[in-house]
């Protein structure tokens, strides 16, 4: 049967390397997983209780509403509820804003080494990915893309992931409002912030998007709860949107896309701000003594915003990759973001980060 070609030459997202599958191969006992920018200090004492507790009604279907999963996180992020629907992980709220206003033909427009979900669902959905280059810095250039916007009129979403995985880089509260401030009247287009990364950032001129939402009607923000609150296996995503786009996103989404213990577990992580606050404190330490170890050692980082940090190995990441597994220490290589001279590595608790910079000091 015919399929087009965007869905054949599709190649599956690749996933940080397993710990069992590392352990097998390796014959380990000890690996250690920086890889998947996950949560390294576990799951949450409160998310666990009340997942406990959810486990009993497993038996129904899940809240297709989001009743209250919508009303304490609409106090959280600070928004009224119309405002704010959800996804199974952010990843699902890529997917389906590109479904929802993208045809074939159309384009969507983010920039070079920019998180690589929005070309793959685009690809998916037979939208086109445009790139506006990134300099030595590998921070998002918003003038570029600016000026892909006027040249193109195929141009429906610009993505800015902000933070950026996997550069760790973030664009300015005055950057961002420059280039909204030039298309605040052009109702063709959509910006997404995703900030995925939100609470780890600790620089002041980093954007309040939330204030930016109320400012500029195409502008949409993407929030989730795999990062600093440790949900990443039960997929949440938040949609910070004008009520026309959450319209479209509840109409377009499957009923039951956020299951019923990914709801309970997000009204618990939200509640449980110890947590967040000792997640930020493991991350920011972490971060500073890989910057100081880095420094040290004479190698390359980009300063980062997040909860990994990507360096430059010198020589092909993905052999450095290949010699740190077999001293059972998982990294990312970064190849497919057009960075094969790097690897990403994600801030774990101090004992995983001693051995990744032992393990790193061998090897480089
Ligand atoms: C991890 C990450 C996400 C979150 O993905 P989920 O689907 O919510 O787990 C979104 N954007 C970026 C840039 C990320 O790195």
């Amino acid at each position: 049967m015919y399929v087009s070609k965007e869905i054949l030459n599709l190649v599956p997202y690749s996933p940080g390397k397993p710990v069992e599958e590392t352990q097998r191969e390796y014959g380990l006992e000890q690996v250690y997983k920086l890889a998947s920018n996950e949560n390294p200090l576990g799951v949450g004492a409160k998310v666990k209780e009340a997942l406990m507790r959810a486990i009993n009604d497993v038996n129904r279907y899940p809240d297709a509403s989001f009743y209250e999963m919508k009303s304490i996180l609409a106090k959280y992020y600070a928004v009224k509820e119309d405002r704010l629907t959800f996804g199974n992980g952010s990843n699902e709220l890529i997917d389906l804003l590109i479904r929802i206003y993208c045809e074939p033909g159309d384009s969507i427009l983010t920039s070079e080494h920019a998180f690589i979900a929005y070309k793959l669902c685009a690809q998916g959905a037979r939208v086109a990915t445009k790139e506006v280059p990134m300099g030595k810095d590998l921070r998002f250039n918003l003038e570029e893309i600016s000026k892909q916007i006027e040249e193109s009129n195929k141009v429906r979403l610009v993505f800015i992931a902000n933070p950026n995985n996997p550069t760790g880089t973030y664009v300015t509260e005055s950057e961002i409002e420059q280039l909204l401030a030039q298309h605040k009247d052009n109702e063709n287009i959509l910006f997404i912030l995703d900030e995925a990364y939100n609470e780890f950032v600790r620089e002041k001129d980093y954007p309040d998007s939330l204030k930016l939402i109320k400012k500029y009607n195409n502008l949409v923000v993407m929030r989730t709860l795999s990062k600093v609150y440790g949900l990443a296996g039960l997929r949440v995503g938040a949609l910070i949107a004008p009520p026309e786009v959450i319209d479209l996103v509840n109409r377009v989404r499957n009923p039951f896309n956020v299951n019923s213990l990914a709801q309970v577990a997000a009204i618990a992580a939200v509640s449980d701000q110890d947590y967040l606050k000792a997640s930020q404190k493991v991350i920011w330490e972490g971060l500073d003594f890989f910057m100081e170890e880095f420094s040290k050692m004479g190698v390359k980082y980009w300063p980062s915003q997040a909860n990994f940090i990507l360096f430059d190995c010198g020589r092909p990441g993905a052999e450095v990759f290949q010699e740190l597994l077999k001293k059972g220490v998982i990294m990312r290589p970064v190849t497919g973001y057009g960075l094969p001279h790097c690897l990403r590595l994600s801030v774990g608790v101090p004992e995983e980060n001693q051995r990744a910079i032992k393990a790193l000091a061998e090897v480089l």
